[in-house]
């Protein structure tokens, strides 16, 4: 009896010690556990954390981060976190007075964009005292939040130091190539058609960063609709111009975008992902680059790859 008890106890533990010998996040206790908000965060905290850290995305693809109401069960989600990251700038506006006041208890909670010089920020025309938030538009300016985000992560969990620099290293090189491949398309189209019209002013730091001229039809937050006088302004500016396309986004109603196209007798040139990423295991390709549409790159990607596919004059041969 006590043999086949020692027997069955040596058993377990041995089952128990190469579990952990295999499970390698438990060779540094267990991973660190973090709840994000956008899509775009949740991929780039796992990017850089790795196998060191568990990574909960309150919204998934598609989701809309302007309208976005928290739940019961995502206030469970916070409160249980280690760390919570999220954009600011008021992109999740229906979340802010939840995360001031996780903040105020005491949660170690940071926006991504937080340590981006003011003299970078755009300021929308339109809306006083607010900052344009959709910052990942920039794959330089998300470089900056990558750099924040390895910060505090090397801060909650200083014996990761060398994994989060070497994940960081890494991925900022692959976010370097990607911004000079995406240059390398959006020079392909005429420079009179580098224009892009949307749904809702998501793509400011996009234009900026890539050199096209941005019409989003919504303004900067999806919460008013357009008026009817800034559609008829539009359509007018699209025949005026000759835009060959205009876009949808993943995350936001395509009807006016829709109207428009009907009324300026413009096509669709494709769905743009705005402010949520796309579907994770999805691959795309184009001219040289390969992208999981689940990720910041594929978002990046996808973006270049249609708008390029739309507004670029096919080639013909003589
Ligand atoms: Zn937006």
């Amino acid at each position: 009896m006590i043999t086949s008890f020692s027997w069955v106890f040596g058993r377990s533990m041995l089952f128990c010690m190469s579990f952990f010998v295999l499970n390698s996040s438990c060779l540094h206790g267990a991973a660190l556990n973090i709840v994000t908000t956008t899509t775009m965060i949740t991929d780039t905290v796992k990017q850089i954390g790795g196998d060191r850290v568990s990574v909960e995305g309150l919204m998934g693809p598609g989701v809309d981060p302007h309208l976005y109401k928290p739940a019961a069960s995502d206030v469970l989600k916070l409160s249980r976190a280690k760390l919570v990251f999220y954009n600011g700038l008021l992109l999740e506006g229906k979340m802010s007075d939840l995360l001031d006041r996780l903040n105020k208890q005491g949660k170690a909670v940071f926006a991504v964009t937080d340590n981006i010089a003011h003299s970078k920020l755009l300021k929308p025309e339109n809306i006083q005292g607010h900052w344009d938030p959709h910052i990942w538009g920039d794959p330089r300016l998300w470089t900056e939040c990558v750099e924040t985000i390895t910060t505090i992560l090397i801060k909650h969990d200083p014996s990761g130091e060398q994994t989060y620099q070497a994940n960081r290293d890494a991925y900022i090189k692959r976010l370097d190539k990607l911004m000079s491949w995406g240059m390398e398309q959006i020079n392909g189209i005429a420079p009179e058609k580098r224009v892009l019209v949307t749904s809702h002013d998501a793509f400011n730091y996009f234009g900026n960063a890539f050199g096209l001229q941005v019409v989003g039809v919504q303004g900067i937050s999806t919460v008013a609709e357009a008026p009817l006088a800034d559609i008829i302004h539009i359509v007018d500016f699209i025949k005026s111009r000759n835009v060959p396309a205009v876009f949808v986004e993943s995350s936001v109603s395509p009807a006016t975008i829709k109207r428009i196209s009907e009324d300026s007798g413009t096509k669709i040139g494709g769905e743009l992902f705005s402010d949520a990423l796309g579907t994770t295991g999805e691959i795309e390709s184009y001219k040289g680059m390969k992208f999981d549409l689940g990720t910041y790159e594929g978002w990046v990607g996808h973006n270049i790859a249609t708008i390029s596919k739309a507004l670029a004059t096919p080639q013909t041969t003589p």
